[in-house]
């Protein structure tokens, strides 16, 4: 599990102005391509479209946190009792002279040598309270000075974001998961955010869950919200869809047997195909004919796509 860096940029001499010079205006590739191996350069121009990447800095004081930094963490900017914008880290350095070039020095000399780069972050704006009872904090806690969080302290932090972002926030996380599917570490936050927004769609709060296929109630640790129609055959609208586009399955095997086409949702009943393996005939026995508590008007359109191109009858 990726760790969650709450960020603050709240001083206004300099943050504020760096968030504005390095993060909304990233910078040119060529101005920090000098101070990266081929690997850091590599992990950041294989994970972003453009020419310049949003870039951060953290004076000395910070390194212990700075260290716990790791490529996929996801970063929380926030100052003005918000959380106003998440990304996601794509590799970091320690850098002097590249942190001079690009932020020069406080009034003592020091500059921001603790650098990370991260994709161009997400508007969210989620109060600091919300995430304060999730990460554990007291509930008038201020963040101030970077914090890393891992674990499952992060996990919650992470799973309440999702649950608040604005649907225009949503629509960007699906945007950067379509930007950067293909690259495993790094995606790895990112597509858990539409992840989280599916399930915080379906599930809400909830401790458990229905599986879709099996109709049995299970933790929500144990259900995933599995795309209906198959996630790189949709198209934006239908990726944006969240309301209709998924639904709860299980990890005891509904997925898969699903994205495998061995059942599927026909009249609002689970159809499952016909196979030489006994033991797995005896799961499809036990799931046709389940009644799918999930199936819409809406989500119909997904499901026909899943009969007529991923099932195997
Ligand atoms: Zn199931």
């Amino acid at each position: 599990m990726s760790g969650i860096i709450l960020q603050p940029a709240s001083d206004k001499t300099f943050s504020r102005p760096h968030y504005v010079d390095t993060i909304i205006n990233p910078v040119p590739l060529n101005r920090i391509a000098e101070h990266l191996s081929a690997t850091q350069l590599t992990q950041i121009t294989s994970s972003i479209t453009t020419d310049a990447v949003s870039t951060w800095g953290i004076k000395l004081y910070g390194i212990r946190q700075w260290e716990k930094i790791e490529p996929g963490d996801t970063v929380l900017f926030v100052w003005d009792n918000q959380y106003r914008s998440m990304s996601t880290v794509l590799t970091k350095i320690q850098n002097t002279p590249l942190a001079r070039d690009l932020w020069g020095e406080d009034e003592a000399g020091n500059t921001w040598e603790l650098t990370y780069f991260i994709q161009q972050p997400i508007d969210i704006n989620v109060p600091y309270e919300h995430l304060n009872a999730a990460g554990g904090f007291k509930p008038n806690y201020v963040p101030q000075g970077v914090n890393v969080l891992q674990g499952e302290k992060a996990e919650r932090v992470l799973d309440t974001v999702f649950g608040r972002l604005p649907t225009q926030a949503i629509s960007q996380v699906i945007q950067s998961v379509d930007g950067i599917q293909n690259l495993d570490r790094v995606s790895t936050s990112i597509s858990r955010g539409e992840q989280g927004v599916l399930r915080n769609s379906l599930l809400g709060d909830s401790v458990s869950g229905v599986c879709g296929i099996c109709g049995h109630e299970y933790p929500v640790s144990f259900l995933i919200a599995a795309h209906i129609k198959k996630r790189s055959d949709c198209t934006d609208t239908e990726k944006r869809d969240i309301p209709s586009i998924a639904m709860p399955m299980c990890l005891m095997g509904c997925d898969a047997l699903y994205e495998a086409g061995y059942v599927t949702i026909e009249n609002r009943l689970v159809k499952t195909v016909a196979t030489a393996n006994d033991s797995l005939q005896l799961i499809l026995n036990n799931l046709s004919g389940n009644i799918c508590s999930y199936w819409t008007a809406e989500r119909e359109q997904y499901f026909s796509w899943h009969r007529n191109n991923t099932f195997s009858s």
